[in-house]
């Protein structure tokens, strides 16, 4: 993998950064805080589908670009960097598309997969559950076998999509120590749907799911029974680099608007970019914006090639979400008391980043994971 993109990437970064900065950025903008319906999300939606996002990774035979992982997140990193809560939903349904391709019958790819790609339908992917958070091995959600159906009974909390979804793959005990993935269709088998309001990100869903007697045909059986932990751990690798990419899409953006700020703003006599202090918080946010990058870059490279890479993965995760956090205060820092007010991005970019550290597996787990790897002493239980 070069560190350089390739005239193909540079292409259609570029092409995607022009959507974003003359259409979706203002649209995005002038929506305001609230939540954005999801009609709107799906225009967006399908103008960034013709950019290959979600499409890019994915086999052309369902409608995918058969480009790579690599090319996906050069991409992905524009979209993060105009916005988290038009990005955090095309991770979704990346990491969505990714399970049916690898476990679901014909039938269920062909329903679902051509809609994810051309960003006309959206998927949620549910573990998180009111009593189960880094231990995704405790899932409570019961699905009980009955003739040719499951039964499902449960709750699922924190379900990115939750309110957009169309459809759900939900993470449910099939049996003892038996994790086993079931699509459940929203139209067809029916579940009910909650938002959670949060301190940032209201514009995209994270929602609670209830389940009561949901009626599923075994069929809707998503990589085979009793395999639900061993593909949520390769889907958490994906979604993993994505997070990564995240932080310093985020951090990017933080750093541009303090380098501009910072070149205007006017204090003892010459522009605050000249005041050493400050140049160290963007030379600083500059090298580890790049660290991360190439962090999540390696994994997304590995996955290319078919390696394992759950260290690696972590690593990109915890750094990129940490180092945002870092970043992002340091451009709120560069903006004085502007930076606190609604007049300036960083204000927004702040709260964002702070969320980070914690979906697909928090800080504390990606460093249990990176050091089982290093010692092979085992983390968990
Ligand atoms: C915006 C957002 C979107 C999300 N989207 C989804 C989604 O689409 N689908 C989904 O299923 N879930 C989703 N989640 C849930 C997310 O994956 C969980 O919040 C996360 O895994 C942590 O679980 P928890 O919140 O229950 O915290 P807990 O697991 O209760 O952890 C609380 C604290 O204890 C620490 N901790 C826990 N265990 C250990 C340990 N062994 N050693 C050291 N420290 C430990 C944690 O690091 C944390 O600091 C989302 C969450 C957010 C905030």
């Amino acid at each position: 993998m070069s560190s350089q993109m390739t005239e193909e990437q540079r292409l259609a970064t570029q092409g995607l950064r022009k959507l974003l900065d003359k259409t979706i950025e203002p649209e995005f903008i002038a929506h305001g805080d609230g939540f954005i319906p999801k009609e709107k999300m799906l225009g967006w939606m399908k103008q960034l589908a013709e950019f290959g996002l979600v499409n890019a990774p994915h086999p052309e035979e369902y409608g995918g670009m058969g480009l790579d992982w690599v090319t996906h997140l050069r991409l992905f990193e524009e979209v993060a960097y105009t916005s988290i809560d038009i990005g955090l939903p095309l991770v979704i349904n990346t990491v969505v598309a990714d399970l049916l391709i690898g476990g679901a019958s014909n039938e269920i790819k062909s329903r679902y997969v051509p809609g994810l790609m051309a960003g006309e339908l959206i998927g949620s992917v549910g573990i998180s559950e009111p009593n189960v958070g880094s231990d995704v091995a405790a899932v409570g959600t019961r699905a009980v076998r009955d003739g040719d159906d499951w039964i499902i009974n449960g709750e699922k909390t924190w379900i990115s999509n939750g309110e957009y979804s169309d459809f759900f793959v939900c993470t449910c005990k099939t049996g003892e120590g038996e994790l086993t993935h079931i699509l459940i269709d929203r139209e067809d088998h029916g579940y009910e749907v909650r938002g959670i309001p949060k301190m940032a990100l209201n514009g995209q869903s994270t929602a609670q799911i209830f389940l009561s007697d949901v009626r599923v045909p075994v069929s809707n059986t998503i990589g085979g029974i009793g395999t639900g932990l061993k593909n949520t751990l390769v889907t958490f690798e994906r979604a993993r680099c994505h997070m990564g990419a995240w932080g310093y899409s985020l951090a990017r953006r933080a750093m541009d608007e303090a380098i501009k700020y910072s070149q205007e703003r006017i204090q003892h006599g010459k522009q605050i970019a000249g005041h050493q202090l400050i140049a160290d918080k963007l030379a600083t946010m500059a090298t580890e914006i790049d660290a991360a990058r190439l962090l999540a870059l390696r994994a997304a490279d590995m996955i290319d090639q078919g390696l394992r890479c759950d260290k690696e993965c972590a690593m990109a995760k915890w750094y990129g979400t940490e180092m945002a956090v870092r970043a992002t205060r340091d451009a709120l820092q560069i903006h004085g008391g502007c930076g606190v007010t609604k007049d300036f991005i960083v204000e927004r970019l702040v709260r964002e980043a702070i969320i980070g550290p914690i979906p697909d597996g928090t800080t504390e787990i990606q460093k249990l994971l990176i050091a089982r790897s290093l010692t092979g002493v085992q983390a968990f239980r």
